[in-house]
């Protein structure tokens, strides 16, 4: 067992404080959706609670109630938006586990066919980003 306390000092929780940037494309009092900075599909969306949850493991039933619905909504808007086949949904815990950024969060990637997902670790640059969450804001219209 190596799960630790929620830090209120990781990046999503910095972001949610606004005091860094991201490209947001949906946001209610309850959850925040943001552009991934090293996305591994164009598109590739992160929605995260308000609420403090580092993982699964800790998030409260109510909170994660919201974060599926958010996912939900948010989803249906990536793939109207990114005109994409299908989605695939990613939600990692603790290190071993794959999670880096210990704030829960769902990837959503939007998915065409015979288009794989790129390798993790190459930055989009800030104009990328802001195209696609352009379509994907337009996409909350048309899904
Ligand atoms: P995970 O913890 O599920 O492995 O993934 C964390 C995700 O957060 C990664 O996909 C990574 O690209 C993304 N990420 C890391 N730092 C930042 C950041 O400062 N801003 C944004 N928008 N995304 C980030």
């Amino acid at each position: 067992m190596s799960t630790s306390a929620y830090d209120p000092n990781n990046i999503f929780a910095r972001i949610l404080r606004g005091e860094l940037p991201a490209e947001k494309v949906y946001e209610t009092d309850r959850v925040l959706a943001f552009m991934d900075i090293m996305p591994r599909a164009d598109g590739h969306v992160l929605v995260i609670p308000k609420a403090p949850a580092r993982n699964l493991l800790d998030i409260t039933p109510e909170d994660l109630a919201d974060l599926a619905k958010g996912a939900q909504v948010v989803a249906k808007a990536v793939k109207a938006g990114m005109a994409a086949d299908g989605l695939t949904i990613q939600q990692f815990n603790e290190s071993s586990g794959g999670q880096v950024v210990f704030h829960i969060h769902v990837h959503i990637l939007p998915r065409w066919e015979g288009v794989a997902l790129r390798p993790p670790g190459t930055m989009a640059t800030p104009d990328v980003l802001a195209e696609h969450a352009a379509r994907i804001r337009a996409g909350f219209k048309a899904a």
